[in-house]
Order: C-alpha cells, then structure tokens, then sequence
C-alpha cells in the first residue's frame, strides 16, 4: 500500500455517509495537499477491486459512492438529500427464495436499496 492509497482507503473508512469520488479527495487533500485527481481515482479502483471498500450506485446511480463497511448490509436512501444510511435486515427466506424460484435462480446474495425521507428533509 502506498502512502497516497492509505490515505484514501482512511478517508473511505472514516466517513458514515459513502462518499463520491470528489467527496474524497477533499477529505485526502487535507492531509495530503498535492495529491492528484488521477491518483485518487486509481486508488478507489485497486481498493474496490482487492474488496477492501465497496462501489454502490445508489438512487438515480449517477454518481459512484463508496463504502468502507464491507459487511453484509443494505442501505436506505433518502430522496431529498440523497444522504446514504446504513440498515442490516434480513429478508425472510421464503420471500428470498420465491424471487429465486420466478427465474429458477439460486440466490446466494443481494443487496436492498430503500428510498424515503429523512428526519431532516420531512420537515
Ligand atoms: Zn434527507
Ligand atoms: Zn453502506
């Protein structure tokens, strides 16, 4: 690991609220002043690619987000803000399996995206 990629796997781990790209290098420049755009978006590629963080395209999915929480969970979006929450819920099986069974699929994983408002944009 290279200083640079340290820092931005830090920047990715340190924040609740899956950052875009662009989100992270302003986070690494405070530390690390003269890094680069393309080193930054190299860095988030090697680290999704060795599974250390994780690439969502949530909501309208324009914008890549990364997630340092690379457990099992899912993630509740909010339509006002666009902020990304964190959730874990499990889906009972048998609904799990119904959607396996329409397309004859096993299903060994997925992912759940909620959409709603917040505490915040409700008011
Ligand atoms: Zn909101
Ligand atoms: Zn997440």
């Amino acid at each position: 690991m290279t200083p640079q990629r340290e820092a931005v796997l830090a920047a990715v781990r340190s924040s609740r609220v899956h950052p875009s790209a662009e989100e992270i290098i302003r986070q690494v420049r405070t530390t690390s002043p003269g890094i680069g755009l393309a080193t930054v978006y190299r860095s988030l590629d090697v680290l999704v690619r060795s599974g250390r963080i994780t690439e969502l395209r949530l909501g309208d999915g324009a914008v890549a987000r990364y997630d340092g929480n690379v457990r099992r969970h899912d993630h509740v979006v909010c339509s006002g803000c666009e902020r990304v929450f964190d959730v874990e819920v499990d889906l009972p099986s048998s609904v799990v399996s119904a959607a396996g069974g329409q397309v004859d699929v096993d299903i060994d994983d997925y992912d759940l995206e909620f959409r709603g408002r917040c505490e915040r944009c409700r008011g």
